[in-house]
């Protein structure tokens, strides 16, 4: 640091570090916060700086005049809008209302990929159906040209086509290439091994959209109107039954957790597929919730602890791809998602098999394991009840004018760690004010107790 303007940006770093047990400030910078205190010059930024570092984290409501303003009383938002409230109120606040966006930097930030997997993803089922070409017929040449159009078409509408721009970012393009191609044709397999046939993709529900919004009546008169878009639907006829599958794309490392579900920060899958059930009510003895799962859009990697064939490789980085989520616990549903589980006998699961595709495995006498991620009709319906019912709860407590920062914290994840409103929030540990919200991980087996306690009650 060479000058005195520089190194005053660092003295407020060190400030704030001398108030943790185990950083006491170092003697080069107390000298340095004697000349700055004591100097006309600086005076003005110490006063600042110790202003910032006892500054109070926003904890006011909003009044009713301005949440009635800011909302009306019909509320529209998207579910992962609700999710974004239920893990701290004040992003959600900034976001949406205050509408802060960050000063925009000429770089590829993690959510364009996101938005780039998605629209790639987009342009390849649109292709495949104006092609006319079934995903059961698809050859993997076919996908991966498939791929490699959509990514073409896509990329330079991102980011004024920063993806060309420079030699990183025509790598990360080469990467995420890469990433779609292998995505395609593993879905295109999953599909290949198992009965559902594809329904749609990209279907949308809200106003103007193919299907209605959610509309949920909250206290006080007001409602919220949920919308979204569901990234795929895929159908099992079987018997005079429907059943239906949601998968919903994901570029990060997104798992099925009862523990998010439970405190509203994951309701999307539940909330599409009530969405898509709710909207096809003419046929509502027939059609049934099938599986909710989240596909993961990414590099898969293993540990090589011996030698591996070629095939043996391709097996395990097309395991790692699995499907996370929750099926129906039923024999044609689950055989209908993996043939691997089809046995000779009528009603039965062929024993000691573990899917590549879904979260299932089965055990002798065609038992499913305890891990296998199953739910009974009852219970998927009790599920679907109780994610609208979080939803519920989010929209009344942001309609009662919630703002306060209040992060969550699971084991050593916080939201905070890739929020970008930190430098507004005046969220600090540091302050006894500001803690966060510490949820306890809940494993199935209690998530289940718990739900039925609270339907009892
Ligand atoms: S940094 Fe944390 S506390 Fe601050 S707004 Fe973001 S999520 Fe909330």
């Amino acid at each position: 640091m060479a000058t005195a303007k520089t190194a005053i940006h660092f003295l407020g770093e060190e400030m704030r570090n001398h108030f943790l047990p185990e950083k006491m400030m170092q003697d080069v910078w107390k000298d340095a916060y004697s000349y700055y205190n004591t100097t006309a010059l600086w005076k003005r930024h110490i006063t600042l700086l110790k202003k910032g570092l006892f500054a109070k984290e926003v904890t006011e409501h909003l009044s009713k005049k301005t949440v009635s303003r800011l909302y009306g009383k019909t509320f529209l938002s998207s579910v992962s809008r609700l999710e974004r409230f239920s893990a701290c109120p004040f992003a959600f606040f900034a976001e949406y209302a205050l509408k802060a966006k960050e000063r925009k930097l000429y770089q590829l930030q993690i959510p364009d990929l996101g938005i780039l997997f998605h629209e790639v993803m987009e342009y390849f089922s649109k292709e495949l159906s104006e092609q006319n070409i079934d995903w059961k017929a698809l050859n993997q040449e076919q996908s991966d040209q498939m791929i490699e159009k959509a990514v073409q078409e896509t990329a330079p509408k991102l980011s004024n086509q920063i993806l060309f721009d420079t030699a990183g970012n025509r790598y990360l393009l080469q990467r995420l290439k890469r990433i779609s191609k292998r995505a395609a044709w593993t879905l295109a397999q999953h599909v290949q091994m198992g009965d559902f046939k594809p329904y749609g993709a990209e279907i949308g529900f809200g106003i103007e959209q193919t299907l209605p919004p959610i509309v949920i009546q909250l206290q006080e008169g007001e409602k919220l109107l949920l919308n979204g878009k569901i990234d795929r639907v895929d159908i099992l006829d079987k018997d005079g039954k429907r059943y239906v599958k949601v998968i919903d794309y994901k570029s990060g490392s997104k798992e099925f957790d009862y523990t998010d579900i439970f405190y509203g920060l994951q309701l999307q899958l539940l909330i599409y597929l009530d969405a898509f059930l709710e909207n096809n009510h003419q046929q509502d003895d027939i059609i049934k919730p099938g599986a909710v799962f989240y596909f993961r859009m990414q590099d898969p990697s293993i540990h090589i602890k011996k030698e591996m064939s070629a095939e043996e490789i391709y097996a395990a980085l097309f395991r790692e791809l699995r499907m996370s989520g929750l099926v129906l616990d039923n024999v044609e549903v689950i055989q209908g998602l993996d043939h691997i589980f089809e046995s000779d006998e009528e009603g039965t699961l062929a024993e000691n098999k573990t899917s590549s595709i879904i979260p299932v495995s089965v055990k002798s006498k065609g038992v499913l394991k305890e891990t296998a991620q199953v739910a009974s009709e009852e219970n998927y319906k009790k599920l679907m009840a109780f994610a609208k019912q979080k939803a519920k709860e989010a929209g009344e407590a942001l309609l009662s004018g919630e703002i306060a920062p209040s992060p969550y914290r699971k084991k050593d994840q916080t939201p905070c760690e890739y929020c970008v409103y930190h430098s507004i929030c005046r969220f600090d540990t540091l302050s006894a004010e500001s803690q966060y919200r510490l949820i306890q991980p809940i494993n199935r087996k209690t998530f289940w107790e718990m739900i039925l306690k609270q339907e009892k009650q």
